[in-house]
Order: structure tokens, then sequence, then C-alpha cells
């Protein structure tokens, strides 16, 4: 039999093995979907003999596909060039590098993040709240709404103003040559939709489709992909409805749901083993998610024997908290276990902070995924800018952020003066700096600061014609002439700045070594793509957010903030199922080992508030025979315990409250009825 299919079940292996139409793999977590697509893949290639050219393969971050190419290229004997597997994003990029000329663009284009989005937006209003226009823009493009329907539709005055927002947004992005993030889809459905022939030429290319956790898609990527079968079915897609966690986002469990009416004739393979996970830990998965009513309801099965009870742990506080899974951790290495296989999560990211402290005050080491990224640091940001003015001395955008870094005495009035201008004579402001004569430009500006004007603009002119000619140069021209670490000096965190700023140097040349041919543009492109995931590397224990570990699994897995408000958590257009889907997709990362933590109170957004504990504990089936239950079963009359408020004082009663036992105490003559989780035995 052949090699590449031999570690397969049976139904894995006829999901391989039907090669064309469409194909849906519906399962659980854990169960060998990924395996299955990336040795599916492999197949294709090594003994089917389908061009590597002819497929592609995407999925949503871009360490799941660095991880999907490793398997997949692990598996393949043929000498054959690597096949396309990235993210949705990444092949809008590249599809967009290609074709985007047909809109009347440059393809020099640049791929502006979040961040950079939300700046723009507050330019041009200051009024309503930007992370709301922002989230409105994307819906809207994500909808393939433009700025003029959505004005039409919009029925509440913000919402007009919205649109007319959106309208300058889109304007402000064309102008500069920006893409934002949803442009690389909807721009590349656009191209596809207005141009049959590139459509039908590009689904010609791509005969062979696959799609890694499918119950993310939204409506856009679903429509995209249906452009790209145009000229045949072969799309095979897999996924979980249990894991659907961008509903926020606008991703539909529906594209699971009703797959075989988006694609006729499908065939779907259904998946019950689980690899990954011990039965105790899978229980508790199972437990948990059949508190969801919509869902098509698949339990997984265990085929690994024995492991152990999932444990809970419950903390006064979150500085217990940190504590007590530092300590956890570090036994653990201690005893063996390679960090990397070791991870914590938490629903929000502001829950990092704590757990940071516990980490290195113990001497954990750990890699945080997500959270303020290397590339969202302010000196990063300047130096990208710094590159994209560079590439493209049109941006104003990036211009104005280090037109006075290093200060050129160029006041921000000074700055909108010559923008104004620039925008009076139609030019961008490098052309106009540029182009204006000396007595005119010392009109505009004091003496010096024209003369160092002028400095600039013939540096970047220089570093332009290096990165052309001789990019290996490149980088250390930039540091020669900018003095961009000497800048840093004396400010507050200064040696991490310098530090970071030396990482991206060496990134850059790091770059520059693998891919000799790219573009200076192209090496900007490829890290703002960069997601949160990319992080992960090396011997630490990883600590991120639930969103983040899709897709991955860790021997020892602790998740914390199992606290109502905290997990699931709840506010402005919050849905319970899917916070209970993210409590299922943080159970099933663990392989073997599985602590799940909550805490009495915590320190949030400026004060301690007190919690109760997450009902997803109780709904997974873990109060009783759970550690907190040991201990509160342990109680007697005459014990001594310690309260964290009143201190010291003597049991003299135990009796059950619900799920919980409450305790009568003496405290020094004052007698109270506590619940058995608050106090200590000592
Ligand atoms: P998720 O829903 O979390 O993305 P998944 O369904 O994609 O999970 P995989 O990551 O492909 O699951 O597989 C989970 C684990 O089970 C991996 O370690 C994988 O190597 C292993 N596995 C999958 N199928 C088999 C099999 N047939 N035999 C042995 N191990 C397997
Ligand atoms: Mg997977």
């Amino acid at each position: 039999m052949d090699e590449i299919l031999s570690n397969l079940n049976e139904a894995q292996r006829s999901a391989v093995e039907r090669i064309d139409g469409p194909l849906l793999i519906l399962a659980g977590a854990g169960s060998g979907k990924t395996k299955t697509i990336t040795t599916r893949l492999a197949y294709l290639l090594d003994q089917v003999g389908i061009p590597a050219g002819n497929t592609l393969t995407l999925t949503f971050t871009n360490k799941a596909a660095k991880e999907m190419r490793e398997r997949a290229m692990g598996l393949i004997t043929q000498n054959s060039y690597p096949p396309l597997l990235c993210t949705f994003h990444k092949f809008g990029l590249l599809f967009l590098k290609f074709h985007i000329h047909l809109l009347g663009r440059a393809n020099n284009f640049v791929v502006i993040d979040t961040d950079d989005k939300k700046k723009i937006i507050k330019k041009i209003n200051a009024d309503l709240p930007t992370a709301l226009i922002a989230s409105e823009i994307s819906r809207y493009k994500n909808s393939l709404i433009d700025p003029e329907e959505a004005y039409a539709q919009a029925e509440l005055t913000n919402y007009k103003h919205i649109a007319k927002i959106y309208e300058e947004y889109e304007a402000y992005l064309l102008k500069n040559n920006l893409v934002d993030f949803d442009d690389l889809l909807c721009l590349t459905y656009k191209l596809l939709d207005e141009n049959p022939d590139l459509c039908a030429q590009t689904s010609e290319k791509y005969r062979y489709i696959m799609i890694d956790e499918y119950q993310d898609t939204n409506e856009l990527q679903l429509r995209l992909l249906q452009k790209l079968c145009t000229t045949h079915n072969n799309l095979c897609v897999v996924g979980d409805d249990d894991q659907s966690i961008y509903g926020w986002r606008g991703a539909h469990v529906r594209n699971i749901l009703e797959f075989d009416q988006d694609f006729a004739d499908a065939m779907v393979v259904k998946l019950e083993h689980n690899y990954r996970s011990t039965q105790p830990i899978l229980t508790v998965a199972n437990a948990l998610i059949e508190h969801n009513r919509s869902r098509l309801g698949k339990t997984l099965i265990a085929t690994k024997t024995g492991g152990d009870e999932v444990q809970t742990i419950t903390s006064n506080d979150e500085s217990e908290e940190s504590q007590k899974i530092a300590k956890a951790i570090k036994e653990l290495i201690s005893k063996g276990v390679r960090p990397n296989e070791i991870a914590v999560l938490y629903r929000i990211n502001a829950l990092s902070r704590s757990l940071e402290e516990g980490l290195n005050r113990t001497g954990v080491a750990y890699k945080l995924v997500g959270g303020l990224r290397f590339y969202d640091r302010a000196e990063i940001k300047d130096l990208i800018s710094y590159l994209r003015v560079i590439t493209n001395v049109h941006d104003n955008f990036s211009l104005k952020r280090i037109i006075n870094k290093p200060k050129r005495g160029l006041g921000k009035a000074t700055i909108d003066k010559i923008e104004l201008s620039s925008i009076e004579a139609g030019k961008s402001m490098f052309e106009f700096i540029s182009t204006l004569s000396d007595s005119d430009l010392e009109g505009l500006v004091r003496k010096k600061s024209a003369g160092e004007l002028r400095d600039f603009v013939a540096e970047i002119l220089e570093l332009r014609r290096v990165s052309e000619e001789a990019i290996y140069r490149f980088i250390d021209l930039l540091e020669e002439r900018f003095k961009i670490k000497e800048t840093l000096k004396g400010l507050p965190d200064e040696a991490e700045k310098i530090a970071n700023v030396d990482e991206f140097y060496g990134l850059f040349r790091d770059y520059v070594k693998q891919n000799p041919e790219a573009s200076l543009a192209e090496f900007l492109n490829d890290i703002t793509l960069q997601s949160e995931q990319d992080q992960v590397e090396g011997e630490s224990i990883y600590i991120m957010s639930i969103h983040a570990s899709k897709g991955l699994e860790f021997e020892h897995l602790f998740v914390i903030g199992l606290e109502e408000g905290f997990l699931p958590l709840i506010g402005d257009g919050s849905d319970l199922e899917e916070e209970r889907r993210l409590g299922y997709v943080a159970i099933t990362r663990a392989k073997s080992n599985l602590t799940l933590s909550n805490v009495n109170s915590r320190f949030y957004k400026g004060r301690r508030t007190d919690l109760q504990k997450s009902r997803f504990i109780n709904e997974a089936g873990l109060c009783e025979g759970s550690l907190i239950l040991e201990k509160n079963t342990s109680y007697k009359k005459g014990d001594l315990v310690r309260h964290k408020i009143f201190g010291a004082g003597r049991v003299e009663g135990v009796s059950k409250a619900g799920r919980e036992f409450k305790l009568s105490i003496n405290f020094g003559g004052n007698k109270r009825d506590i619940l058995a989780s608050f106090v200590e035995k000592l």
C-alpha cells in the first residue's frame, strides 16, 4: 500500500483518495482533519502526479500554514517545487501583485495594518469612535458593499456619517496606493468577478483547492472560493462547527452546514476518533459543548488510553493564580518536559500581564503570542515607515511619521503647512519638498529645517537606489544615514528599544539572505502579513489567547480566567454559544494534562472585582471530584482556617450550599457563614 496513506484510518483514507468533486470533512477537534488534508496534498502531488502549481491550500494563520507545509513536504518524495500553501490573505496579496493593474492601480501598493487603518480613520473623523468605524468599514468590505451602497442603506444619521467616512477612507487608500487587510480579499474577488477570462484562467490554474478551518470562513471567502472553482469543483474543505470562533468577524457556520448547497454533489466524510487527547480531557470537552443548542452534534472517542483527570485550581487573586501556575510549570520542566510542550491560554489579552509577572518571578521563560506584537512597537513602526517611504516616496502617511524623526525642527503646524501646500500644488509631500526652490522652502520652514529637509530628500533617494541595486548594503546604510539607534538614547526602555531595532535589522538581513531576489516592497508586505502566531519558535513555554491557539496542540495545558465575565466573556454583543465554543477549542488543545484555573477576585480595568467561578466548569462536569470539592469535603468542626479579609478562624459547622460547602466560622468571636472555597485550611 502507499506509504503516504499507511498512517491514516479508513475514513481519512477515503477522503484522501477522493480526488475530484467537492468534499467536506466534518469532524471534531483532534480527529486528524489537518493531517488528512496535508496527506491529501502530498498524495495529489506524489501519487496522482498533479503538478504542485495546480494546487492551492489555504488556512487562516501563518503558523498553521507553516506547520501544514512541513507536514506535507515531509511526506512528498518526488522532486516537486513547493505547492502554494498559505493564508487567505497571503493568497490575495500574491494575486493582487499580478493583477491589480486591471483596476488601474500600480503593483507597488503597500499593505497597511489595523493600527494604520485606525490612524487614517481618526484623521478623517474625530467624532465617532474609531474602533466602531473601523469594524463597520470591515463589515462593509466583507459584504462587498461599496461606500455608495453603504450610504443608500444607512437609515440612522450616524450610519450615513460612517458611510461618508468610508468613502473618504477609500479615496485616501487609493490616492496613497494603500491596501488594507480586507482589500486583499475583496479586491481579489472584484478582479475575478469583473474579468471572466482571468477568473477562468485562475480557476484552471488552481484545479485542486483545499481549505483548513472552513468553519471560520465568511461570506466573502465563500464567494471567492466559488470564483476559484468556476471551471471545476475540486474543492476539499475541512472544519468543525463546534470550533467556529470568528462569528464576530462575520464567519458563518452556515458555510459548513450548507456546503452541499454551495457546491453540488458534495461528499461528506466524518471522522470520529480523536488522536490528540486522553479520555478524561475529551469527556470534559464533550460535556461542555453539549450545552450548545445550535450544533450538528458529534462526540469524540479517544484512541489514547488512560490519562490523568482534568485539574481545577481556585486562587484568591490573579497573583496567587500566576504563582501557582508558574510553580506547576517549573516542576514539569524539572521533570524533563520540554518547555514548548507547555502552554497557558486566556480568553482576553489583558490577563497575560499578571501571568507574565508570575512567570518572570519564577524564572520560567515564555513566549507571548499576540499582545503588543513586535511590529506594533513604536520604534519598529518608525523603521517600517522609513522603508515604506523609500519604496514609495508618495506615501504621505508614512512620511509624516518620520519626517521629524530624528528631529529636524519641524513641529506639527509646519508639517501641516507642508501637507496643505503640497495638496494645493497637486503633489505628494515628498515630491513637493523635492521640487521647491531653496527660497520657497525657506519661506515655508525655518532655514535650518530647510537644509535638513534637503538632506532628508537626498538620503531617501540614495537609499532607494541602493535598495534597488545592492539590497544587502541597504540596512547598514539606513542606520548610518538616519542614526535611528542614537535617537532612541535617553528614552524610557532605551535598551529594549535598541535591542528591538537590532532584531529588526537582523530580520531584514536574514530575509535578504533567504530571498536574494526579493525587493524592499516584498519584504514590507511579507512582514505586514505575519500574523501574531509567527512569534512561536524555540524552547520556551507559550502563552497566548484562545483565538491564537486554534489548530495547535500541547502536551500540558493551563487555561486561566475561568470566571463569569471572563470566560464566558459577557459584554456588548457577546454570544454565549460562541464563548462555549471558545472553551471547547481551549480544552481540546490539550494532549495529556489539562488544568483549568479560576480566581475569587481579579484586578481589571482599574479596580478589583469579586468573581464567580465560570459556569463552564460546572457544565464540563468538573465540580464534583475536582480539587475544590476535595478541599471542601475535608473540612470538619474544629479546623483552623484563614480568610483573606477576616483572618484566622475556627470552623464550627459544615453544611451543603448548592454544589459547594458552607462553613460556619468563628473569627475571634465574630461568627460568619462562608463558602469553603473562600478560605484556606491552616
Ligand atoms: P483541530 O480541530 O484542533 O484543528 P485536527 O482535526 O486538525 O484538529 P490534527 O491536528 O490533524 O487534528 O491531528 C491531531 C493529532 O492526531 C495530531 O498529533 C496528529 O498527528 C494525530 N493523528 C491524526 N490522525 C491520526 C491517525 N490516523 N493515526 C495516528 N495519529 C493521528
Ligand atoms: Mg486542524
